[in-house]
């Protein structure tokens, strides 16, 4: 009999939870569940300067609200955990030891300017890039003694100098890769943190996966992943790479945020619904059979099979998610239908938000409508004379777009969301862009509210969230360029 078939979703907490995360905890969840088998999240976050503290969070809440749970977990916990990576440090120290023992692997002594010169050197020398394998001979009474006198070292792995490294992939056959193109990977840095190679195997093969399912991004790291099992002396899984989502542009692109909202929250807020969400996912590459396009996850499960996966570039095409998303609202119950609204639109916690944001601007009642508009809509649309606003006097279009687009980045690349950092944020862009204060605020407050005069900015786009307030500034930037 084979072994219970178990998959994981390993995502790195880096920022908000990600379309992608969701699209191939999809696959890897419907093919546990196909054969009866165990769906796993583990969280690796063993690289703490990209780590986001929140973003963990967010990623288990996205998971949940699309319906894809887990049987084990850092919040369920399981027999194999601690599910976190961050818990799981002298894990990965004993393996890497291991592997030096076994003579897979060495103590690398190189120092961080010694490995600059090298790329400098082989850059201009235009040869082989890569480590010179010049710890790699030091014998191993010298090694352990250089150690133990409290000399910073890594841990490298050996890796064949020629030959082909092959893997199989379950969707494309044979991968072949030439050893020359690949280094001495590092397992374990200096600082006694693993690489993601090491904890990524090393978990793997301890949590007892037996199909890794995951992107095609990751192609190019397999060989490394394949040469681990091997040095271990470990059975590999199988491999699985799933092709990555396209832009719906002409060169089909690969997904990014720069075109594409990419943030599972913001298809949340944008009144998309879970089973909407899912389904659209599964057509990203999966057919049914017998064109049909609207299906749940229960009856994807019944049917799932490899062989209805195709790996031609799916493309992630937002009228297609919409048109879906509409046959899915049409099948709600009116009792359904009014919780969801209520709960993204018509919430306490919301109305909160926005009432002193407008009160002191409202002379009746029914001015709450009107002021808060654009806090319910999705897209804006900016007219007249309010749209020419967002091209202040003496700038050009480009100059604007451009600001536009790096106010979008950079309210990505804030650690949390809050007024104070928005308002930061924005100050500091100006300032880079030299733009004057008000060339900036007054295209960032049409591009938000649609309108020259709104309530206040920064408590504004803090209320509408970084997601809405990223794809605004994103549509702004492109309405720009279209001003005459
Ligand atoms: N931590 C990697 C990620 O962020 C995991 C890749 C894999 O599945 O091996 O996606």
């Amino acid at each position: 009999m084979g072994r219970t078939v178990r998959t994981r979703i390993a995502p790195s907490p880096t920022g908000d939870p990600h379309v992608g995360t969701a699209y191939i905890a999809l696959f890897n969840y419907v093919f546990a569940k196909k054969h009866g088998g165990d769906f796993l999240l583990r969280i690796e976050d063993t690289d703490q300067t990209r780590a986001r503290s929140d973003s963990e969070e967010a990623i288990m809440t996205s998971l949940k609200w699309l319906g894809l749970s887990w049987d084990e977990g850092p919040d369920v916990g399981g027999p194999k955990g601690p599910y976190r990576q961050s818990e799981r440090r002298e894990i990965y120290q004993a393996h890497a030891e291991q592997l030096l023992e076994r003579g897979e692997a060495y103590r690398c002594f190189c120092t961080p300017d010694r490995l600059a010169a090298l790329r400098e050197e082989q850059r201009l020398a235009k040869g082989r890039m890569g480590y010179d394998y010049h710890c790699r001979e030091i014998p191993a009474e010298e090694s352990a003694r250089r150690a133990a006198a409290g000399e910073p070292f890594t841990i490298r792995l050996k890796m064949p100098k020629e030959g082909t490294s092959v893997m199989q992939d379950l969707l494309r056959g044979e991968v072949r890769r030439s050893f020359e193109e690949l280094d001495d990977q590092v397992l374990l840095k200096s600082d006694g943190f693993p690489t993601y190679h090491l904890a990524n195997v090393v978990d793997d093969h301890l949590m007892e996966i037996t199909h890794v399912i995951r992107a095609e991004e990751w192609i190019p790291s397999t060989p490394k992943h394949v040469r681990l099992y091997e040095a271990f002396g470990w059975e590999a899984p199988v491999w699985i790479h799933m092709p990555l989502l396209r832009n719906p542009d002409k060169n089909k692109s690969k997904i990014s945020k720069r075109k594409n909202p990419v943030s599972l929250a913001f298809y949340k807020e944008a009144g998309i619904l879970p089973e909407a969400l899912v389904n659209f996912l599964a057509l990203m590459g999966f057919s049914f059979g017998d064109d049909m396009e609207k299906f749940t996850v229960a009856q994807m499960v019944e049917v799932f099979d490899f062989e209805k996966v195709s790996l031609g570039g799916p493309v992630f095409d937002l009228d297609k998610l919409n048109w879906l998303n509409g046959l899915y609202m049409r099948d709600l119950s009116e009792e359904r239908l009014l919780e969801e609204i209520q709960a993204i639109w018509l919430n306490p916690t919301y109305f909160a938000k926005l009432l002193p944001l407008v009160q002191n601007r409202m002379k009746n009642l029914n001015d709450f409508i009107d002021q808060t508009a654009f806090f319910y809509n999705v897209e804006l649309a900016y007219e007249g004379a309010d749209g020419a606003a967002l091209l202040p006097k003496g700038k050009t279009q480009k100059e604007m777009a451009d600001a536009l687009m790096g106010a979008a980045d950079a309210m990505d690349a804030m650690e949390s969301w809050s007024v104070a950092n928005i308002e930061a944020a924005l100050r500091a862009l100006a300032e880079e862009k030299g733009l004057k204060i008000k060339e900036l605020f007054m295209p960032v407050r049409v591009a938000i509210s649609g309108r020259k005069a709104s309530p206040p900015l920064f408590e504004s786009m803090e209320a509408l969230g970084r997601e809405r307030v990223r794809f605004r500034l994103r549509k702004a930037a492109e309405y720009v360029k279209t001003l005459p």
